[in-house]
């Protein structure tokens, strides 16, 4: 199953796509994290990226089509893959159907998470992460610990550069102005599930899950809540 998780900043993606990856066994390619690390590597790459990423602005198209390219290429992305952060504008969108087609692949769904602009920026303040695990944590659920409930590592806790208020209402416009409009391009070929994303982390996942099985009653064999 091929799926592209569309929506703003902070409405969740990222941590659904890892459950989903790990429900349906299939990769989750996140463009950020690809990205962040290259820019902690310091990589020809990340040197590039890394000025338009604290900025909140978009990284270039180039290397996006780059990153894009070897990921598709990749063994594990043969049967299926979970694009978080991608496609980001419309000539991404057109340069993404040219790669599938070339590919041969013409079926797949875009999951359009979405939720109202108060709970993001609040979700996106209060976002945390651990540096050796990559788990998303909320401030309130890590506010008291030394170490981390999911993988132990000692104060490994970090808020992303590009989380603090201004550019997190930065990349809020740059989405509403470049990424939105996307949608248009995938509502015309029919392929999108809508998803209200508030609520728990699991009452999402519930939400994506029945949309999928309704689609593909054979593909979704796990028990949805
Ligand atoms: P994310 O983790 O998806 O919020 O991405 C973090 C940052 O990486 C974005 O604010 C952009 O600077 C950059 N980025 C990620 N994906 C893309 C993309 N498809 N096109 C351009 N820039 C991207």
């Amino acid at each position: 199953m091929r799926i592209i998780l569309f929506g703003s900043p902070g409405v969740g993606k990222g941590t659904q796509a890892k459950i989903l990856s790990s429900k349906l066994n299939i990769p989750h390619i996140s463009t950020g994290d690809i990205l962040r690390l290259a820019v902690k590597e310091q990589t020809p790459m990340g040197i590039k990226a890394q000025e338009a990423m604290n900025a909140g602005e978009l990284v270039s198209d180039d290397i996006m089509f780059g990153i894009i390219k070897d990921t598709l290429e990749q063994d594990r992305c043969k049967d299926g893959f979970i694009m978080d952060g991608f496609p980001r504008n419309h000539l991404q969108a057109h340069v993404f159907d040219e790669m599938l087609a070339k590919m041969d692949i013409y079926n797949f769904y875009v999951i359009t998470l979405s939720a109202k602009e108060e709970e993001i920026i609040a979700r996106l303040t209060n976002r945390r992460a651990c540096k050796s695990c990559k788990t998303i944590f909320t401030l309130s659920e890590i506010e008291n610990l030394d170490k981390c409930p999911k993988c132990g590592a000692e104060k490994s806790f970090y808020q992303r550069a590009d989380d603090s208020e201004d550019v997190i209402r930065h990349r809020l416009e740059v989405f509403k102005e470049s990424t939105q409009p996307v949608l248009k391009h995938y509502e015309t070929k029919k392929k999108v599930l809508y998803i209200d994303a508030e609520g728990s982390v699991e009452e999402v996942n519930n939400r994506i899950l029945l949309a999928l099985k309704d689609k593909e009653p054979d593909s979704i064999t796990i028990s949805v809540l």
